[in-house]
Parts: structure tokens; C-alpha cells; sequence
């Protein structure tokens, strides 16, 4: 899928660079925040990596509640949990990231991806950024 087709698809919109994150992704990706966090307590952002884009492997803390909601909206890609093979993520796939849990999520290699991620509200939620998926283990996966 080329870029003008996979743009057809990504319904909730690209957004800005992710210069925020960057430090943690390789490869570029983009971030369109999609919840008003005046009126609601709960942020949700369309998460659009380029082809080979992914984040480091990270972990979602929080002391009560919190965790992540992966919901997939366009092109391929992976999800990772510590120590278990890669899940191939397609439009439609649902991921329900416990706190606590080490992974890693992002495009497959010749093709966008777009998810809405999710931030389930809890206590002293914080994300712990970790090391690179390296390009030996990222480009093993099929
Ligand atoms: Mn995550």
C-alpha cells in the first residue's frame, strides 16, 4: 500500500511529527491526540509509524488501573510482549496492554501503520522507555 492509498485508510488523521517520543522510536512517526482532555480524563492519540518504524520495548507502570489499549486502524503491524513471539497487528485488531508488561509495538517493514492508543487512566501511571528493538531481531519477524 503506497502512501496516498494508506492516507485513505487512516481515518483519525496523522497529526504532527512525534518529536516528543522520538528519542524512543526509530524511524519517524506521528501523533494526532484525538481526546479533549478538559472535558474528559482520558487521552487517546493516533499513533501513525513509517515503514520499520517502532517504539522501544517500554513498560506502561501505574500502582492501580492503567496499561494501554491498542486499537488498529490502517496498514501492518507488530506487537510484542517480553518473552512471546510477535503478534501481526491488521485494521480491526484490538491489544489490551496490562500495567507492567514489557513490549514493543510498530509498523511492519515495507508498510505504514496507524493505531489509536489508548491510556487507561490509573494511579502514578508512567511510562518507562527501554532499549531499541534492534534491527537483527525487528528484521527476523515474518
Ligand atoms: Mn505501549
Amino acid at each position: 500500500m503506497d502512501k496516498t492509498q494508506f492516507e485513505t485508510h487512516n481515518l483519525f488523521g496523522q497529526g504532527a511529527p512525534n518529536d516528543r517520543f522520538a528519542q524512543f522510536f526509530t524511524g519517524r512517526s506521528f501523533l494526532n491526540p484525538l481526546t479533549n482532555m478538559s472535558a474528559v480524563e482520558l487521552f487517546a492519540g493516533n499513533v501513525t509509524f513509517e515503514p520499520g518504524c517502532r517504539n522501544n520495548w517500554h513498560i506502561h507502570h501505574a500502582t492501580k488501573g492503567g496499561g494501554q489499549v491498542l486499537l488498529c486502524i490502517a496498514g501492518e503491524g507488530w506487537y510484542q510482549q517480553w518473552g512471546q513471539p510477535a503478534q501481526k497487528l491488521t485494521p480491526g485488531s484490538v491489544i489490551s496492554i496490562p500495567p507492567e508488561v514489557k513490549h514493543w509495538h510498530g509498523a511492519a517493514a515495507q508498510t505504514w501503520f496507524s493505531h489509536v492508543a489508548i491510556e487507561v487512566p490509573g494511579e502514578n501511571t508512567q511510562t518507562e522507555w527501554l532499549e531499541r528493538v534492534s534491527d537483527e531481531d525487528y528484521q527476523a519477524l515474518s
